[in-house]
């Protein structure tokens, strides 16, 4: 990463409930570090979460990772959005049907983005104990724009049935 670039620290939330998981979520890690201007700083352990939504589907393994990055927010988004394709997410239009992968950027820096295609902080973080939980585990000094900080948020939110993953 060139030096002189503006590098702001992003957090992603990785879920995953189809076609092995585990393997899912490592492979979007690599994926993820892979990425020109994105390196990681940090990876929470996996958990386990019952499905939001339909419950006819699988538990989901969920992962945030915390990365240092040049690229803009939105660049980062379209990346994520490659990395989720190459892995075979099917968008089938179902609100909260199963997939592969999902990443979701939570945060990108102390910035606060409303465009079209992207909401920062992510729209679903405070009430979401899968991405609370293994965010404060990464980064227990992280704040939310708008909402304070994510160790105020885990102690609000409910575990929710998430199961820390050995
Ligand atoms: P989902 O099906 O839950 O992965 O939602 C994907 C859609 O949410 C895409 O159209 C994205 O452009 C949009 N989106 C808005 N904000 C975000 C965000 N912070 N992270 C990921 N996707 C987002």
């Amino acid at each position: 990463m060139d030096c002189r670039e503006e590098k702001t620290v992003a957090f992603v939330g990785l879920g995953s409930n189809l076609a092995d998981p585990v393997m899912q979520i490592e492979q979007a890690r690599s994926a993820i570090n892979a990425l020109d201007k994105v390196e990681e700083v940090a990876f929470s352990s996996l958990y386990r979460s019952p499905p939001m939504g339909p419950s006819n589907q699988p538990d989901y393994t969920n992962a945030v990772i915390k990365v240092v990055t040049g690229l803009p927010a939105l660049i980062l988004l379209r990346a994520l959005q490659k990395i989720e394709n190459v892995q075979g997410r099917l968008r089938t239009g179902e609100r909260w049907g199963p997939r592969t992968l999902d990443l979701d950027l939570l945060l990108f820096g102390e910035q606060c983005i409303r465009v079209p295609d992207l909401v920062v902080p992510h729209p679903g973080l405070a009430e979401r104990a899968f991405v609370i939980y293994p965010l404060v585990e990464i980064d227990d000094t992280a704040q939310v724009p708008g909402l304070g900080s994510i160790a105020q948020l885990a102690l609000d939110c409910p575990l929710s049935g998430l199961v820390k993953m050995t």
